[in-house]
């Protein structure tokens, strides 16, 4: 049986959150399975960062075109090295980096994809991945055939930590000839603000119902007064109330509280995509039919506006 190729996106000079979570889950199954852990990073950074990760090989494709995404140049090194190992497994992040490559992988070594994978498990001696579709709504759990199949995780989930090491062998790439593509500009993602959301234990999270910018502070009492962060849904990052940055959603972040608390948000897909699997989902809004309700563990029908600052109040009474 062929490696377990992993594909790695390096992120100030180490390894990206990911990519951890993917090597992680890759070790559990190489372990599981009895085959090698394969790493493939690109760029100056690939090898100072693959360097602590104990993997069977570590291969750092190097050369024009790898020290930031380039389509053509990544996926033709990528499906190269790929189609060398043979591997029996191809993990990549659900990132755009990820699932770009994916779609050119895939193809090439003649295997399915499953894209939007949130769980992936050794069952009968083969291995079952299950795949979220629909924004959500929908999960499918898929046999892999036992020819391999290429497979881009959902971030989230993964092993908490993975042995340290380094890998049994280092091997240096080239990218090949240069591409007759050239990138007109790079568009880099909004600075990650002052907190990341994807990592709060506890979200205050707030919809069109917070009504108007002023009452953001609301939020953010609320917020300080449990340790948690605030975030929100999308019209309120369209309205400029909050940056982007604190976006949950299918177009915004994934998160995984251990307390989500939806404040006036009314519970759209694209909305849910982002935070249903948080553990516990508190939601408050006016409207008792709103469909937060229908993932909510618990709710209360009340103006939000009323209960921010009572809640906060109490809180503080609490611990004072
Ligand atoms: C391609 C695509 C991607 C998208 N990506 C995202 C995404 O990443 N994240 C996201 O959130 N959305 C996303 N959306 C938008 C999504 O479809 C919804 O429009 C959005 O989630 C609605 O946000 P909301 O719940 O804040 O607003 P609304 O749907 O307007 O809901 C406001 C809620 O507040 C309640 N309310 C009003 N006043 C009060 C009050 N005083 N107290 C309590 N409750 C009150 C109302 O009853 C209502 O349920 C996307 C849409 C598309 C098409």
């Amino acid at each position: 049986m062929g490696p377990i190729l992993v594909f790695v996106e390096t992120a100030a000079g180490g390894i990206s959150d990911e990519s951890g979570e993917l090597l992680g889950r890759a070790q559990v199954l190489g372990e599981a399975l009895g085959r090698p852990v394969v790493a493939l990073a690109f760029g100056p950074q690939a090898r100072g960062a693959l360097a602590g990760e104990a993997v069977a090989e570590a291969v750092c494709v190097q050369g024009e075109g790898t020290e930031a995404y380039h389509p053509e140049v990544w996926a033709r090194a990528a499906v190269a090295v790929a189609k060398e190992r043979g591997p029996s497994l191809v993990l990549l992040g659900n990132t755009t980096a990820g699932m770009d490559l994916s779609t050119a992988l895939a193809p090439a070594l003649g295997m399915p994809l499953v894209a939007y994978c949130a769980r992936l498990e050794v069952a009968d001696g083969g291995l079952v991945a299950t795949s979220r579709a629909y924004g959500g709504k929908l999960f499918a759990d898929v046999r892999l055939p036992e020819g391999g199949a290429v497979v881009t995780f959902l971030p989230g989930g993964g092993p908490a930590a993975r042995p340290a090491g380094s890998p049994g062998a280092v091997t240096e790439t080239a990218a090949g000839p240069a591409s007759q593509v050239t990138l007109a500009r790079r568009i880099e993602p909004e600075a990650a603000g002052d907190v990341d959301i994807t990592r709060a234990d506890i979200l205050v999270s707030v919809g069109r119902g917070i009504q108007d910018p002023d009452n953001i502070p609301l939020a953010q009492e609320l917020a300080d007064a449990l340790g948690g962060v605030v975030s929100c849904s999308r019209p309120v990052v369209d309205a400029g109330w909050l940056p982007r940055s604190r976006q949950v959603g299918k177009s915004g972040k994934t998160v995984k509280p251990r307390l989500y608390l939806a404040l006036g948000i009314s519970g759209a897909p694209e909305h849910l995509q982002g935070m249903r699997d948080a553990e516990l989902i508190v939601a408050i809004n006016s409207d008792p039919s709103a469909p937060i309700f229908e993932v909510a563990h618990y709710g209360a029908t009340v103006d939000a506006l009323e209960l921010l600052p009572a809640l906060t109040e109490r809180l503080a009474r609490g611990s004072a």
